[in-house]
């Protein structure tokens, strides 16, 4: 297990809004840890690009990225990546962020739905029947895999950890069989990456996102990609939980996890 390689495709430096430690920070750590491979991928909320400041910071974000990058060559694989948040709400201005630079990987993602908080800052359900903004998620996680221009499909049951956090119980999946399915099924047909996200260790529902069961459903509707990412917004916790999440990737049949340079994809291997 000792010479296990860790690669990990989802990370935040402090160029996003809750990240703590710079790029070159982060690198000297995962690469003091052992981690073979990492990705940073900074937030990039495109619904409020402008709004936000997520200009600047995208902008900044790549060329601390790649500073890092050639400073650690022969010691660390960095990869420049962004976590594209809400990209076909606004899609033209979504393409243009991914064409700007010459990113390594594009992770596609939805913390909001259109003209809400994200889940992230709700304090209570109150007033919100639960079950269709699940409903909305999966409906816009669909409009985003056709919108498309992406390399992985993160944390699909995301609000799952927030839904625990205010209301204590853990969201049931199979109530959205039928929507899920179908993303599944897109997400291998377009031949996407399906993220095992273990951000949610953190929180108290303590699961990865998603769990075996999606995962394994994934690869039954002819899932061929996985990829994995700590979330971490820490350098100590880069590669933190990706052990766990090659065992899921393997229980599902899955051998090796996606890696990827320029945007195109390869085979890391996990055993
Ligand atoms: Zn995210
Ligand atoms: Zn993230």
């Amino acid at each position: 297990m000792s010479d296990i390689k860790i690669i990990d495709l989802h990370t935040h430096t402090d160029n996003s809004q809750d990240g703590n430690h710079s790029a070159t920070y982060m690198a000297e750590i995962a690469a003091t840890n052992g981690i073979e491979c990492v990705a940073f991928t900074d937030h990039c909320e495109v619904d409020v690009f402008y709004k936000d400041g997520f200009d600047r910071r995208a902008t900044q974000s790549f060329f601390e990225v790649s500073k890092a990058k050639i400073a650690f060559d022969g010691k660390l694989e960095i990869l420049r990546g962004i976590e594209l948040a809400q990209p076909h709400y606004v899609p033209d201005l979504a393409e243009k962020i991914v064409n700007a630079q010459n990113y390594d990987v594009i992770i596609g993602s939805i913390h909001n739905l259109r003209g809400m908080e994200d889940f992230y800052y709700f304090k209570s359900f109150d007033g919100y029947n639960v079950e269709d903004l699940m409903n909305q998620y999966f409906d816009e996680l669909l409009q985003m895999m056709e919108w498309g221009n992406f390399d992985i499909l993160a944390h699909i049951t995301y609000p799952f950890r927030y839904i625990y956090n205010i209301c204590g119980y853990i969201e049931d999946i199979n109530k959205y069989s039928d929507k899920v399915d179908e993303l599944l099924k897109l997400c291998a047909e377009k031949d996407k990456a399906l993220e095992i996200n273990m951000g949610g260790l953190k929180y108290p529902i303590n699961k990865p996102a998603p769990d075996l069961d999606t995962v394994k459903r994934y690869k039954e509707l002819g899932g061929r990609l996985v990829s994995v990412g700590s979330d971490s917004h820490y350098a100590e916790r880069i590669g933190f939980g990706i052990p766990q999440a090659y065992e899921i990737a393997r229980e599902a049949g899955f051998d090796f996890v996606a890696k990827f340079n320029e945007r195109k994809v390869s085979e890391f291997p996990i055993k």
